[in-house]
């Protein structure tokens, strides 16, 4: 095995492919860009070195380079690549052999037989595994491509030879539509790929998207059975799960036995998937799936694998990578319940997905689920990379209850500081023809309108989050409610744009009275608790003026009010004085009263809102300058605190 290895990558795969290192007893080495220096994988890693010149992938985790300079000076042997990035490039591959290094990964020979997908299927063709349809040859000629497609039957996808991430595809569904769909396929080829060559397949109608996961050692290789990808958007997965619901046994076997044939037709090494379309129209049946690629790596989605199987992916992948043979033989693999994986985004899902950045003030995941994530509570979601926040992987005994702890799972989840798509995981997760296992890869696009559908926030919420603005959850015993009468404040808040008023008439230590939205709310204390109206009091978290509150996948209010901050905010801890010009409503200091930090010491009204004005460190009363129904200028002191040395 081998003392050092190097990880090509950033986020949540680096931090993967180490923590399995790290208990396999292997030295870590991060690189980072100018982006990542405080990254998760950075601190994990045993040693980091910054690469490149800039955050942007081609700066610093493209430049091969460099990172095998970095490897070649620290003493690694081996390279992990992770996915993305370095992961399927070739030229990367042989530059490792030349320079003494260890791919962790499959030959140069085997990544570039795979690498585009025309010359893939004319090598599955000869390997007797069933490929989709259509016209996969060298004639780039628009009219012949058109003479294919009209061979082939509408409707037809055209699919860039160089094509990944959804991207260079086109669905034609009318011959009249070809040339312009050919036209615009072309062009997204080449400026993501550089080349602007395509294939043309048939479409297949209700199709699934079934991958099975392969494992080589160079010469043999097994099959770890299907994952199922169909809930995509724009071809993208969302959720994933293993094994395929409906599966049957037949047609598993067929489906492996293929996925062993491709791997094994290219002297396959390490972790490989090969992805399948299916006819879901009909049912599951053995003839009835085609080869679409192979991708030559580690799979974003692999934990759902490792849930049903109990297999390290990376284990094995290091395992072989070092000359091991395959740790285990086909007979050995067994199918062990249901495994679920989300991706959480930071995206702004009501906003067609749009891609967010920011900070995260808040992550914490609920027990009972494995979260894969490259990020920490403080780490920034920056614009640099892909926005992927998690990972979330549940396992059970059945669909049923794995699906269940999905949701459970997702539910739990709280983040706060960006958006995220964790409603939309939610709403998918119990979208009932999902919950049958009645999934293809329209499923999502069929149902957008309802599962993308912004979150809606009930009158306990804003009461959850005006009391976090206001400071009204904690016990108020120290400062001595019993003393005052009913206490009215309110506080300004908005929530999605809207601003609304929440107004409270603090009736003692634990009962307020709210008024929000046009409804009148009573909270409770109830020992630790708060009950709203008939709800419990919801987590909820403030950063700054954003308060998000954790129930319906996170509800985000903005405090508006931003006179609101507490008086102590200013310079000076010795004087308390009036944020703003308006009225005393009560003066609860008397000269000589010892009092503690954030005790309130006076009540200004202004703009129709209550400020509390508290003290900003202990100390005693010296001089109280203000009564009850002055009218006092902003910046005015009300209340003077003895200096600390008097
Ligand atoms: P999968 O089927 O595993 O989802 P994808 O093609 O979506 O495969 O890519 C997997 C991951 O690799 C994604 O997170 C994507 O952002 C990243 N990725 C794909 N291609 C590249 C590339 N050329 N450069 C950097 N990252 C890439
Ligand atoms: P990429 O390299 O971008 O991952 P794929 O060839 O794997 O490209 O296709 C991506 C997705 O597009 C598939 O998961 C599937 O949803 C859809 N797709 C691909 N080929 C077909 C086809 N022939 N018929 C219907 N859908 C297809
Ligand atoms: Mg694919």
């Amino acid at each position: 095995m081998f003392d050092k290895i190097l990880i090509a990558n950033r986020g949540e795969i680096a931090c993967r492919v180490m923590e399995t290192a790290r208990a396999m007893g292997v030295k870590t080495v991060a690189v980072y860009s100018d982006a990542d220096r405080d990254a998760k994988h950075v601190a994990l890693a045993d040693e980091a070195y910054h690469i490149g010149h800039g955050p942007a992938p081609a700066d610093s985790y493209l430049l091969g380079d460099e990172i095998i300079a970095v490897a070649l000076n620290c003493g690694a042997q081996a390279i992990h690549p992770g996915y993305g990035f370095l992961s399927e490039n070739p030229g990367f591959v042989d530059a490792l052999d030349a320079a003494g290094l260890t791919f962790i990964g499959p030959s140069a020979d085997a990544i570039r037989a795979m690498g585009l997908k025309d010359a893939a299927k004319v090598l599955m063709e000869q390997a007797g595994v069933p490929v989709v349809p259509g016209y996969h040859g060298s004639n780039q000629d628009s009219e012949h491509l058109a003479g294919a497609a009209d061979g082939i039957g509408y409707p037809v996808l055209i699919k860039a030879v160089a094509g990944g991430g959804g991207k260079g595809m086109r669905l034609v569904e009318r011959a009249e539509d070809f040339m312009a769909a050919l036209e615009s396929a072309r062009g997204e080829a080449i400026t993501s790929f550089g080349n602007p060559d395509v294939l043309v397949e048939k479409y297949i109608q209700q199709p699934r998207h079934i991958e099975i996961q392969v494992f080589g050692d160079g010469t043999q290789a097994v099959h770890l059975f299907e994952r199922d990808c169909s809930l995509q958007r724009r071809h993208q997965k969302v959720i994933e799960e293993a094994p395929a619901p409906g599966m049957t046994l037949e047609m598993r076997a067929a489906m492996g036995q293929a996925g062993v044939r491709a791997a094994e037709a290219i002297g396959y090494k390490g972790a490989g998937t090969v992805e399948f379309i299916v006819d879901g129209s009909g049912g599951l049946r053995a003839d009835g799936f085609w080869f679409m690629e192979m991708n030559t790596r580690l799979q974003v989605e692999h934990p759902v694998t490792e849930a049903i199987t109990g297999v390290d992916l990376v284990e094995w992948q290091l395992r072989v990578a070092a000359g091991e043979r395959l740790p285990k033989q086909q007979e050995d693999l067994k199918i062990n319940g249901h495994a679920f994986e989300a991706r959480l985004y930071a995206e702004d899902v009501p906003k067609g997905f749009l891609p967010a950045t920011g900070i995260l003030t808040h992550l914490e995941f609920p027990g009972g689920c494995r979260a894969d994530s490259g990020v920490r509570a403080g780490d920034t979601i920056s614009p640099w990379y892909d926005p992927m926040i998690s990972k979330v992987i549940v396992h059970g005994p059945t669909r049923a209850v794995a699906l269940a702890r999905l949701s459970r799972a997702l539910e739990g989840t709280e983040v706060a500081g960006t958006v995220t798509n964790l409603a939309f995981l939610g709403a998918l997760a119990a979208h009932q023809d999902f919950a049958r296992g009645e999934v293809d890869t329209g499923l999502i696009a069929r149902d957008l309108d309802a599962l993308a559908a912004a979150p809606e926030a009930e009158s306990h919420h804003m009461v959850t989050a005006a009391m976090l603005a206001l400071d009204l959850i904690e016990s108020e015993q120290d400062a001595g409610f019993t003393l005052w009468a009913p206490l009215r404040r309110s506080v300004s808040l908005s929530w999605q744009g809207e601003e609304f008023e929440a107004q409270v008439e603090v009736d003692g230590a634990d009962r307020q009275i709210w008024h929000v939205a046009g409804h009148e709310i009573v909270a409770n204390r109830r020992g630790d608790n708060w009950i709203i109206g008939s709800d419990l009091m919801p987590k909820a978290v403030r950063s700054e003026n954003s308060i998000t509150v954790f129930d319906g996948y996170g509800l985000v209010f903005e405090v508006t009010d931003l006179l609101d901050r507490d008086a102590h905010a200013g310079g000076d801890t010795n004087v308390i004085e009036a944020p703003m010009p308006g009225l005393i409503k009560a003066v609860f200091a008397t000269a000589g009263q010892v009092v503690s930090e954030g005790d309130r010491l006076a009540v200004l009204e202004a703009m129709k809102m209550e400020h509390s004005l508290l003290a900003a460190r202990d100390g005693v009363v010296a001089e109280v300058m203000a009564a009850e129904g002055d009218q006092v200028e902003a910046g005015a002191a009300l209340v003077r605190l003895r200096e600390e040395s008097e």
